[in-house]
């Protein structure tokens, strides 16, 4: 396998610290509202290499915390007078199902960073021992990259300034500046927070992401997954209080996820250009043609989401599944089309080449039997679900084929909101429609 890695700046032949063990952490959601599409393009780069280590025969320890604590939390569950625990219940409630929604495995933990609060104190109070720390008079804790040499090893500070002695209380990190960072925020006594030996307060993030990955996984692990904003200064900062505390290097390879965009600009709650799964699944959209969209693209690529683009992708996979309708998986695989296949994963994770070696499999000259057995074991790593809709029967009752027949009148009549009301009222007996050049397709959710 080959992956770039932010650490080298190039693509690295990937060779575990422990092998056939593999241990990866992956920067999960923080729980202060629903998560959007581009979270979950991240989340599903981070389970395709999951599928892909353990398709190389890896044993994989994978890890994707929760942070259910951080100042949006703070405030809004303060707004909505809710204690944390039950503002953030409902997020990360909703970010499971949708995960399971898109196909992504479990990971083996799913740590909640306030459950670790004791373990954060352990750590920082050795970095305040080993004077990489300091306190403030108001309880605070900083990180002081003055005294870490490496700081900027990952994101070479790419321009910006290392600014010593000052400090960054927010969560809302500078992303122009190098600065102290808090490792521990002093909050007042009607505030939410632990008690500490600096009073009380609460974790600051990139702690967070430290004690969880490193009290799983160890020390030095392989592999740390997050979206490429993350880079600076998350990341950075993780890597400077780990191996500050540990004097041992703290991840072999880094890797990083571009983003998924709107209108040229990254998808994110801040700018309120948003959308959830949940509002393409309202639109009639499988979630999993939003997997298969991202797939498209190679995930050091920015993609820009387009209403068109998804439909494109729903297009594709429906022309899939009735394209195998019926195949029965029988013997032997292709063998070389799936050596094609794992050629094009295992190239730095070259998911388009890879759906276009399916693609090339799927309508080439071969038994069916043996197309369908190695459509499964490329599934296993693309994750699309191609299982449920081999051999498998389209029974559609006459009452919703009559639905269809008069939607496909009133389409043809450009009559499109006698249309839409159809498509609902077909939506509504449990299927799902999309719409082909000239006729209506439905297939059983
Ligand atoms: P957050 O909840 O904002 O901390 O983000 C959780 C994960 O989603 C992080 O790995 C982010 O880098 C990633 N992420 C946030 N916005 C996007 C986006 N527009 N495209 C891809 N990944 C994103
Ligand atoms: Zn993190």
């Amino acid at each position: 396998m080959r992956i770039y890695n932010s650490l080298t700046r190039k693509t690295d032949i990937f060779k575990p610290i422990n092998p056939p063990k593999v241990g990866m952490y992956t920067c999960g959601p923080t729980v202060h509202d629903y998560q959007h599409i581009g979270n979950f393009r991240t989340m599903i780069l981070s389970d395709f290499l999951y599928r892909t280590l353990v398709a190389n025969n890896y044993q994989v320890k994978s890890v994707r915390n929760i942070t259910d604590i951080d100042d949006k939390i703070i405030k809004k569950a303060k707004e909505k007078n809710l204690p944390i625990e039950i503002f953030t219940k409902e997020y990360t409630q909703a970010f499971i199902e949708d995960l399971g929604k898109l196909n992504i495995l479990p990971t083996s933990i799913s740590p909640k960073a306030t459950k670790y609060i004791e373990q954060m104190i352990k750590y920082i109070e050795e970095l305040v021992k080993k004077g990489l720390a300091y306190v403030e008079r108001d309880g605070s804790v900083y990180f002081d990259i003055s005294k870490f040499p490496c700081y900027g090893k990952l994101s070479d500070l790419n321009g910006r300034t290392l600014k010593t002695g000052t400090r960054i209380l927010s969560d809302e990190y500078s992303k122009d500046d190098a600065q102290d960072f808090a490792l521990w925020k002093a909050a007042a006594q009607d505030e939410v927070g632990w008690s500490s030996p600096w009073g009380k307060g609460r974790p600051g993030w990139h702690i967070e992401c430290s004690v969880m990955s490193q009290q799983h996984l160890g020390d030095t692990f392989d592999i740390h997954v997050g979206g490429i904003d993350l880079l600076f200064p998350h990341h950075e900062n993780e890597i400077a209080q780990s191996e500050g505390k540990t004097g041992k290097p703290f991840v072999k390879y880094f890797i990083h996820g571009e983003h998924l965009l709107v209108n040229g600009t990254k998808m994110s709650k801040s700018l309120n250009n948003f959308y959830t799964l949940k509002d393409l699944v309202g639109k009639g959209f499988d979630p999993l043609a939003f997997r298969y969209l991202v797939l498209t693209a190679h995930y050091r690529d920015k993609l820009n989401f387009t209403w068109e683009s998804l439909t494109a992708a729903q297009n594709a996979l429906e022309n899939l599944r009735e394209k195998i309708r019926g195949w029965k998986h029988a013997g032997n695989g292709l063998c070389g089309y799936y050596h094609e296949f794992i050629e094009a994963v295992n190239n730095d994770l070259n998911t388009p080449q890879a759906v276009a070696v399916m693609w090339k499999m799927v309508k080439a000259k071969k038994p069916v039997s043996a197309k369908a057995a190695t459509l499964l074991q490329m599934d296993q790593i693309l994750g699309l679900n191609i299982e449920k809709y081999l051999d498998r029967k389209l029974n559609i009752p006459p009452e919703i084929q009559e639905l269809i027949r008069q939607r496909d009148v009133a389409r043809k009549n450009k009559n499109f909101r006698l249309a839409d009301q159809f498509r609902i009222k077909i939506q509504k007996q449990g299927y799902r429609v999309t719409d082909l050049e000239d006729k209506t397709r439905v297939v059983k959710r």
